[in-house]
């Protein structure tokens, strides 16, 4: 019932308090963030934090008087064997995540103890759908809906230094892909949607699918692939923005950066190849409006190295039928 939401909004605003209050007392956390480059002012506008051991958890949530089953039903505590309650993030950096009505609805957390999950987010609640939520929206919105311009990153630090670097249009997705429950979201205000991935290989195949998925329902964007093993966070952090601004200014627009990298993935000397590389590069035409696949024929005939008549024409040879 409602009540039940809103003892556990009250959970999430409890302990994000906490979480603020323990990261202003714990002087290893806090280096952590200055090591990274990390900004007061940051840390304060993204309300980031720290949860020490999972005791401390428990104990605080007692004597906050707020009930460990709501603490559940929040994504804060999990039960293990024989219902044992534990705390699902220890010893991590926290970085709440707000709802688009405000307010905080989960968590990601960063390891500072070398952990092999390096991040965990919190799981899926009543409160808390990640596939539809994009981390930092809630501070981007206004730049988005003023420059027509939108900053999809992979992770929370990169949000926290494009934001400090100035490109306050920047958010991400949490931990997950972009997918189409995303679009409601981006689609507000109407912005051009830049995608800045790392450039190591899983960075370049959701790029791929992102941009995809954008071209086919009408976004206007680019990519922009952070080499040499470096993300936004990193470049920004060495002093680098204006690098930063530079990729962003040269974005590869959506719709080439698609055609390359799905024609570039077959080997064009083997007519085969070449022929299912023509055969990918046209069903990912055949999902655009026809005024911009006309737009686009000629390139994607120059990159496949076949005449722009092709994609006029049938092009599948009469095969004899199959039984
Ligand atoms: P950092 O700069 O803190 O080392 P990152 O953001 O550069 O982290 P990546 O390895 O590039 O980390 O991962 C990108 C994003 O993917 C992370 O910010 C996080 O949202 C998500 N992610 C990474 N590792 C995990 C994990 N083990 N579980 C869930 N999500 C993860
Ligand atoms: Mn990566
Ligand atoms: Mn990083
Ligand atoms: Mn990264």
């Amino acid at each position: 019932g409602s009540s039940d939401y809103s003892d556990a909004k009250r959970v999430l605003e409890t302990i994000q308090a906490w979480y603020v209050k323990n990261l202003e007392n714990n002087p290893t956390a806090k280096q952590y963030l200055l090591d990274r480059g990390i900004a007061q002012s940051s840390i304060e506008r993204f309300g980031i934090g720290y949860v020490p051991d999972g005791n401390s958890v428990i104990h605080f949530l007692n004597s906050a008087l707020l009930p460990l089953p709501k603490a559940v039903e929040a994504g804060i505590l999990a039960q293990g064997e024989g219902g044992r309650y534990y705390a699902r993030l220890v010893e991590r950096i926290t970085f709440p995540i707000y709802s688009t009505s405000g307010g905080a609805v989960g968590f990601g957390g960063r390891t500072i103890t070398n952990h092999p999950a390096k991040y965990i987010n919190s799981p899926q609640t009543k409160l808390f759908n990640k596939s539809r939520l994009l981390y930092g929206y809630d501070l981007a919105k206004e730049s988005i809906y003023k420059n027509k311009k939108l900053i999809v990153c992979e992770g929370y630090l990169d949000v926290v230094m494009f934001h400090q670097a100035g490109f306050t249009e920047a958010v991400a997705t949490l931990g997950t892909a972009l997918t189409a429950e995303h679009l409601p979201l981006l689609r507000k205000g109407d912005p051009k949607v830049i995608l800045a991935y790392d450039g190591d290989k899983a960075g370049v195949a959701a790029a791929l699918k992102a941009a995809q998925m954008l071209s086919v329902s009408g976004f206007d964007g680019g990519v922009v692939l952070f080499p040499d093993g470096q993300d936004p966070a990193d470049l920004i952090a060495k002093g680098q923005s204006e690098a930063v601004a530079k990729l962003l200014r040269e974005a590869k627009p959506l719709i080439p950066f698609v055609l390359e990298q799905t024609i570039y993935a077959y080997n064009l000397h083997d007519p085969r190849a070449k022929e299912a590389a023509f055969g990918a590069a046209k069903q990912f035409l055949d999902g655009l409006s026809q005024i911009i696949k006309d737009a686009y024929i000629p390139m994607t005939a120059t990159l496949l190295g076949v005449s722009p008549a092709l994609f006029g024409k049938q092009t599948q040879p009469n095969r004899a039928k199959e039984s």
